[in-house]
């Protein structure tokens, strides 16, 4: 099991947390360490280290859990560049959940948006992971933007690694 490099604070403020699940049917894979926060919709999500804004979309109004949201238009999400090579990313946003542009700097624990229940989803949450790009020294900030890059993409070698938070270990029960 690969542990992430850099130590990560929680997305989501604990009093907002519900619970802490694994989507068994997506999480697998590549994105086998993504984790999800179930909070309400409009809860906020933080920066969990500093880094550079390098992707932001929330543009989308609509999620659920019938294939059709499968299709990467309904998802809202961010992604934060960290040092050591890694990435978090932070998924379902709220439409409109953001103020964020490409380009901008975090600090961790900022806001960087707000969640909601956008794209391939069933209840409201965070998706929450770290990852790495293993197959090339490419910088992700380079890459297309518009391309539906990450998720699975082995061309770029995407692969989550289990986040070493400061919170100490979490322990995630399959959805119910
Ligand atoms: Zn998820």
């Amino acid at each position: 099991m690969e542990l992430s490099k850099n130590t990560y604070s929680l997305p989501i403020k604990e009093k907002d947390l519900k619970a802490i699940t694994s989507d068994p049917l997506t999480h697998v894979g590549t994105d086998r360490f993504a984790i999800d926060f179930v909070v309400s919709e409009g809860s906020v999500v933080k920066a969990a280290m500093s880094g550079k804004i390098i992707y932001v979309k929330v543009d989308s109004n609509s999620g659920g859990d019938e294939i059709k949201y499968e299709n990467f238009e309904f998802y809202n999400h961010i992604v934060v560049k960290h040092e050591n090579g890694e990435y978090t990313e932070y998924g379902h946003l709220k439409f409109n959940g953001s103020n964020k542009k490409v380009g901008d700097q975090v600090k961790e624990g900022d806001i960087i948006a707000y969640s909601g229940n956008t794209g391939f989803s069933e209840k409201p949450h965070l998706h929450f992971s770290v990852f790495v790009l293993k197959n090339v020294d490419l910088d992700f900030e380079k890459l297309p933007l518009e391309k539906d890059y990450f998720i699975n993409d082995t061309d770029f070698g995407f692969e989550t690694v289990k986040p070493n938070f400061k919170q100490g270990q979490i322990h995630t029960n399959p959805v119910q």
